[in-house]
């Protein structure tokens, strides 16, 4: 007969094995093909950082980054029909036409590091989810909340960039409405292997005006209302999509860069 203690000490290590496993698959390791300090390493391109935003500048955007909206047109936006994007672009930047649908790239991203600056209406109308909302949606299926969270209170998973119905911000870093406010993110989509099983969940890092809110927080699932819907299959890339909740929020300066892990 085997020992009981046996059996729950086998089953104690398949579980810090998959979780190990779980681990390594989001973590990067010293690559080993490599001697510590080793002059024949190669060695990272060389780019030209980018410039901070003022309240009346956009910056730059690091050389090796896609520019999304560097302030002229739509050109890299569209519709969920593919029609060409419908939102107003003036003076830099472009602004939500309510009811005009969301709008989403026309290429698709995955694991990426993506900036957005935005600015809730001035003088701020409405109150709680009814006052300046937008999203970013990752991937068209993770959303950083948008939101007048300036004096505005509602519920802590859906104030300015929660990850909607799943985390609260750290804090709550919002500037008055009217003013440009910056969300740098790095994202790494989920993962499904031939047979659409999960393989990794979805992780999100968010800084909101420069300060982290978002500390590589690992998704449920899609976002949703009420909801926390499971993951589904999905390709490794999908277009990046600005809800339309009837606010005319605007939004400028957006550049992405795509990430790639070893071996990807
Ligand atoms: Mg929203």
């Amino acid at each position: 007969m085997r020992h009981p203690k046996f059996c729950v000490g086998r089953l104690l290590a398949v579980a810090v094995a998959v979780a190990g496993i779980a681990a390594a698959a989001l973590a990067v390791q010293v690559d080993t093909r490599w001697k510590i300090h080793d002059t024949n390493r190669p060695r990272p391109p060389i780019i030209t950082p980018g410039t901070g935003s003022t309240q009346d500048q956009p910056g730059k955007p690091p050389s090796d980054a896609t520019v999304l909206f560097g302030g002229e047109d739509l050109s890299k936006w569209q519709t969920a029909a593919g029609q060409p994007a419908k939102w107003k672009v003036e003076n830099g930047y472009f602004e939500v036409v309510a009811k005009s649908g969301p709008i989403q790239t026309r290429d698709g991203f995955g694991d990426c590091q993506l900036h957005v600056e935005w600015a809730a209406p001035d003088p701020p109308r409405g109150e709680d989810q009814d006052r300046g909302n937008s999203g970013v949606y990752l991937m068209g299926l993770y959303e950083v909340q948008v939101l007048d969270s300036y004096q505005n209170i509602t519920y802590a998973d859906g104030q300015a960039s929660a990850v909607y119905g799943q985390y609260p911000p750290l804090v709550n870093a919002s500037r008055p409405p009217g003013q440009w406010q910056t969300y740098d993110i790095v994202f790494h989509g989920p993962r499904f292997d031939k047979d659409g099983k999960l393989l990794r969940p979805a992780h999100v890092t968010v800084l909101d005006n420069g300060v982290l809110v978002q500390d590589n927080v690992e998704l449920t699932g899609p976002t949703a209302h009420k909801a926390r819907p499971p993951y589904k299959a999905h390709p490794e890339r999908l277009p990046l999509s600005l809800q339309d909740h009837d606010h005319p929020i605007r939004y400028r300066n957006i550049w992405i860069r795509e990430l790639a892990g070893p071996g990807e």
